[in-house]
């Protein structure tokens, strides 16, 4: 079994402008919740590529020195987060290669679901295999194809591959970026203001570097990005949107536009449809940090329930989900997290978060509250119980690991010992994200695969 090397990772591409590796370095930051472990940027300056990448934070990876080196007016960018294997720099991105038209490079966010089946007939064929990334298999695809130009070689390609992509291709002159027929993973093209394209996971990547949002790139859709022409758009699938619910209760950053919505007015409505839904009485809502927050300002703005800061958040430590053993996470619970003592001691408190997965977070912060003297804790989750893992590009742990498959609602609530806990049921949350057809994968809440 393939390792899944690109999980929930961010992807950027600037196309026509003469600090573009400049403008994708300052894209990866603003991108950098969606992956800490590993960044690089590839830049082409027309003749050769150039590609730096390394362990670690965009800011570790990068300085002006090594900037500079990344000469042209074209650059793409990866930050990656994957929690399984080994950490070794190989699996880092850009993925780039010499091949018969040249050079090129790749960077992928989402998951390939049949990278085992490709890479053993590849490999069958004589194919080697430096890295344990199923983008790898896109280079091996790409350089093998018949046909003469690159753009019907990625097209070949991309037809062999199945699953989750979001990805963006530099070649020496070019710049292609494609999403998946379902649209798991988000993609966005924007216009920066002084000249050139760029494409980003996420829009809160265009802000920074001061471009506008032009649209999203279309699930099925291929954009090709030449010189001194707008993008070229080429339908390689019929769209067939399946796009990721997860996006909107955990993953993309509150002030960012997903799927043509912004994330923060998303998770409102999320905490609005929970007060509904679970209403309790108590003295206040406070979120669990940063992820309850605008799910918190939700209830407490629908329930006149006031919105208290009860926690406070170090921001300092990492993810509590980077660490792979179980100790190494409690006591990165415990550095991430403080109660405000004098705010909640004595009070009932709603306290609210996006999911729950192992359980180890509201575990400790429903133990936490209650030494700080609340009366009574009451969880609320502006998303429904995850049951099941992702295999289009959202790291979550084996179905085993998931407290919600093997426990019930009242079981979950004994285990972390709070005095209630509630969910959002599906039907709400499709609600607060305005679907209205069934064009959201919500395979992590109801076990239903797509592909
Ligand atoms: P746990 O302690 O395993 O129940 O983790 C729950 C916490 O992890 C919640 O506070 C979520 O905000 C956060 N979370 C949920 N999904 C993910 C994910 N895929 N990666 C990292 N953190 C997550």
């Amino acid at each position: 079994m393939l390792e899944n090397m690109n999980e929930k990772c961010a992807v950027v591409g600037i196309y026509g402008h003469k600090e573009a590796s400049k403008l994708a370095y300052f894209s990866l930051h603003a991108l950098q919740h969606r992956g800490q472990e590993a960044a690089g940027i590839s830049s082409s300056d027309g003749e050769k590529l150039h590609t730096i990448k390394d362990r670690g934070l965009v800011m570790k990876v990068f300085n002006e020195q090594k900037l500079a080196t990344l000469s042209g007016t074209n650059a793409i960018g990866h930050t990656r987060y994957s929690t399984a294997g080994d950490d070794s720099i190989l699996d880092a991105q850009p993925v780039f290669a010499r091949y018969d038209l040249g050079e090129m490079a790749i960077v992928h966010n989402g998951n390939l679901t049949n990278a085992d089946e490709v890479r053993n007939a590849l490999i069958k064929k004589g194919a080697i295999f430096q890295t344990f990334m199923d983008t790898e298999n896109l280079i091996h695809l790409i350089a093998k194809s018949e046909k003469e130009k690159l753009l019907d070689r990625i097209i070949d390609a991309v037809k062999r591959i199945e699953g989750a992509f979001s990805l963006v291709f530099l070649s020496r002159t070019k710049m292609f970026a494609m999403r998946d027929r379902h649209g798991f993973r988000p993609l966005s093209l924007g216009r920066i203001a002084n000249g050139g394209y760029v494409v980003a996971s996420e829009t809160c990547a265009f802000d920074l570097i001061g471009a506008e949002f032009i649209r999203d790139v279309e699930p099925g859709e291929l954009l090709i990005f030449e010189q001194d022409k707008a993008p070229i758009s080429v339908k390689v699938f019929e769209p067939t949107p399946k796009k990721c619910i997860f996006e909107y209760v955990y993953f993309a950053r509150p002030d960012s536009k997903v799927f043509g919505q912004s994330v923060y007015q998303m998770r409102k409505n999320m905490g609005a449809e929970l007060s509904k839904i679970r209403p309790v009485e108590a003295d206040m809502v406070i979120p669990v940090p940063d992820g309850g927050v605008p799910s918190a300002i939700g209830y407490s703005q629908a329930s006149g329930i006031p919105y208290e800061m009860g926690i406070m958040r170090n921001h300092y430590i990492g993810r509590t989900f980077i660490e792979p053993t179980q100790e190494m996470r409690d006591l990165k619970v415990k550095m991430k997290l403080s109660p405000m003592t004098d705010i909640i001691k004595g009070k009932r408190v709603i306290v609210i978060d996006d999911s729950i997965v192992r359980g180890t977070t509201s575990r400790r912060i429903v133990k936490m509250l209650k030494e700080a003297g609340a009366s009574e804790v009451h969880m609320r989750i502006s998303s429904p119980p995850t049951t099941d893992p992702c295999f289009y590009g959202v790291d979550t742990p084996d179905k085993e690991k998931l407290i919600a498959s093997n426990m019930s609602t009242d079981e979950i609530c004994d285990f972390i010992e709070a005095d209630s806990l509630a969910y959002l049921d599906s039907d709400a949350l499709l609600r607060s994200v305005n679907a209205t057809t069934d064009d959201y994968c919500t395979a992590c809440f109801t076990g239903k695969y797509i592909v």
